[in-house]
């Protein structure tokens, strides 16, 4: 048995809670629970945390790396909403029963997302924690984020080291979970004194302003390289997810020195004063659908193309507000990559089959921020299971499969997809694997915010975000929150006058 033995377990999620369906313990399981050895098996995956993790510890005689559990992303038709305390306590369990029957446990790696949302646990991330903590004791226990954590002073307390994703697009889970199991390893060996810092900048900002690589994130994460290089061992800051509605919303600041408290917390400090500088450039107001598809249809005019419609906040996956306002106005070469409608795939599945020409209502049946049903009429160009592997940069190498896709051939080069669940292509390859062809395209129009731009915006002249009614908003005043911090910047009580 190796001298230090690391258990590692990933329980994962983003929560919208403003959208209507619930995430119960039948949609985790729905989505797959991996336990014990294969926990660790990332083939066929990509680059995740868990390979990061796996990179440290490879070829090292005195470490050991343990599988417990690794949940899978819930199934749910759209965003999944409020977790269940039951799904929760459940899950948690399995992870701190097996813990428990572990003999020699030296050390553990959580791979965590941040932006859980859990009725009656208001800090879920910080719970895991302890409950593993409670079973395990006084032993390093070290965590990933995404950059979407809200997190508080509550996870700073719990776990021993904190490091967050610095790119969103999400590139570096890899890196990220590198650094954490490292941080481990050497920890464990006596070679490092993890000593945290932590700060909260009382910022909430909307998903679609926080890309990395553009303003003004691309200052923040410039800041913690700096930091880096100055000998932190880990800057993160954490914009934060604004559409889960729990008392540590918004941005969150976590600093890991080796042994150095003044290096950290001066460090922390000059981070929560730059996000608290570069509050107003994390907010924007943004064109609805109407304005938007008619300034898109203006550049394509003036060969300014092809572009990307980013319909960044329909977070079900059935709004039609955008695909609506290309056919009102008349756009030609466009495509539309999700309108989610399992009834419409049922039907067509039940009553056609490629090359018939349809009549078909779709969309807006989840919610009434969705829209309205559009009526469209074409020829079944796919249908059924699509299988992909993909070649962006976002998940590369990966197989990814939908069960159930149409495509619908609209004429003049217009195109509809309709799938069972929210789904943006993060590269062309699906599209092309249906047979649209691309190469023809001016107008692509996708239901994300910043991860398509890894590949989207290297086949784009322009990527535009609309702000159409969703449940995923730029402009936040739209959402009612319960749980709102009072002071938070924009939309606390306190900038309320
Ligand atoms: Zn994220």
């Amino acid at each position: 048995m190796a001298l230090y033995r690391i258990a590692v377990a990933s329980f994962s999620h983003e929560t919208l809670t403003f959208c209507p369906e619930p995430t119960d313990l039948e949609a985790w399981e729905g989505g797959g629970i991996k336990y014990g050895y294969e926990t660790l098996d990332t083939s066929g995956e990509g680059k995740t945390y868990i390979t990061g993790f796996k990179e440290a510890a490879n070829g090292l005689d005195d470490v050991e790396l343990v599988g417990v559990l690794r949940t899978g992303w819930p199934r749910t038709i759209g965003y999944g909403s409020w977790i269940s305390t039951e799904a929760f306590d459940v899950i948690t369990a399995r992870i701190t029963s097996r813990l428990e029957e572990l003999a020699q446990i030296e050390g553990v790696l959580l791979a965590l997302h941040g932006a859980m949302a859990v009725r009656n646990v208001p800090r879920p991330e910080a719970e895991i924690v302890r409950r593993v903590r409670h079973v395990v004791g006084n032993i390093p226990i070290m965590v990933t984020f995404d950059l979407h954590a809200n997190e508080d002073v509550e996870m700073a307390n719990a776990a021993d080291g904190i490091f967050v994703l610095k790119t969103y697009p999400h590139l570096d889970s890899h890196e990220t979970g590198y650094v954490a199991s490292k941080c481990m390893i050497e920890t464990l060996r006596g070679n490092f004194k993890p000593t945290m810092a932590f700060r909260k900048p009382p910022i909430v900002s909307a998903s679609v302003f926080q890309a990395s690589a553009f303003h003004p994130m691309k200052k923040v994460y410039d800041r913690c390289r700096e930091w880096e290089r100055k000998g932190v061992y880990c800057a993160s800051v954490a914009p934060g997810f604004a559409y889960a509605d729990v008392p540590d919303l918004g941005a969150s600041v976590f600093v890991v020195t080796n042994d150095d408290r003044a290096l950290a917390e001066k460090a922390a400090q000059d981070l929560h004063d730059l996000m608290w500088n570069l509050r107003e450039d994390l907010t924007r107001i943004l064109p609805g659908a109407k304005e938007g598809v008619r300034q898109v249809m203006e550049m394509v005019a003036s060969g300014n193309k092809p572009i990307v419609i980013a319909y960044h906040d329909d977070r079900l996956g059935d709004g039609t507000h955008v695909v609506r306002e290309l056919l009102e106005q008349g756009a030609v070469n466009w495509c539309s990559t999700c309108t989610a409608d399992p009834d419409a795939l049922a039907y067509l599945r039940e009553s056609h089959s490629i090359g018939d020409t349809v009549d078909l209502s779709v969309g807006a049946w989840l919610h009434e921020i969705s829209g309205e049903p559009v009526e469209v009429s074409g020829g079944i160009r796919f249908l059924g299971e699509l299988e992909w592997v993909e070649t962006g940069l976002v998940g590369r190498g990966a197989t990814r499969t939908l069960e159930n896709v149409a495509w619908l051939d609209l004429g003049k080069n217009r195109h509809v997809v309709i799938t069972e669940r929210l789904f943006a292509p993060m590269s062309s390859d699906p599209l092309k694997a249906m047979g649209i062809d691309m190469d023809s395209i001016d107008i692509v129009e996708i239901k994300s915010r910043v991860h398509h731009k890894a590949y989207w915006d290297t086949w784009s002249a322009v990527d535009f975000p609309v702000d159409p009614p969703g449940l995923g908003p730029a402009n936040l005043g739209i959402l009612e929150y319960k749980y709102l911090p009072w002071d938070i910047y924009p939309i606390g009580e306190k900038y309320l006058s």
